[in-house]
């Protein structure tokens, strides 16, 4: 995080990062940090893929089931694309995820009251569909007394 023009690490060099934000209370959900309930589990690039992977597989996304036979194996990214391409399956998905991203978001943004927010890593691969612009300001700014910052994709 960057406080007063000053970068700010944190004790073990996380500070800002929120994928490990606990937003399920489920104790089955065990992180690979070793917590339960990580946003990480809900939210990251590896549980789309792997949400997305079980869904070709039971016929719940023929979009899906048509790429895993084709490519043998789905990411975010592919999900990305068939969302953008209409399955709602994957809108769905991504909606979930987006919601989960916004929610622990406006924690951070409570917080500490940034400027601006900057996103990194796989939320990146489907900017477009989960954060755009038009769309993660408000789930940021709904749970936030804090108000709206800005937020740059990256
Ligand atoms: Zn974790």
């Amino acid at each position: 995080m960057i406080s007063g023009g000053r970068l700010t690490r944190g004790a073990r060099g996380s500070a800002g990062e929120i994928g490990h934000v606990s937003v399920v209370d489920d104790p089955s959900a065990v992180c690979r940090c070793g917590s339960t309930g990580c946003l990480n589990l809900y939210a990251g690039g590896g549980l789309l893929a792997d949400t997305a992977s079980a869904a070709a597989r039971s016929g719940r996304s023929p979009a899906l089931a048509a790429r895993i036979e084709a490519h043998g194996r789905i990411d975010a990214r592919a999900v990305a694309e068939e969302a953008r391409a209409g399955d709602q399956y994957c809108v769905s998905l991504l909606t979930h995820a987006g919601n989960m991203i916004g929610r622990a978001l406006a924690s951070l943004v409570n917080i500490t009251n940034p400027s601006l927010v900057l996103i990194v890593g796989a939320a990146f691969m489907v900017v477009d569909e989960l954060l755009s612009p038009a769309r993660l300001p408000r789930w940021i700014d709904a749970g936030s007394p804090a108000g709206l910052a800005e937020v740059v994709h990256s």
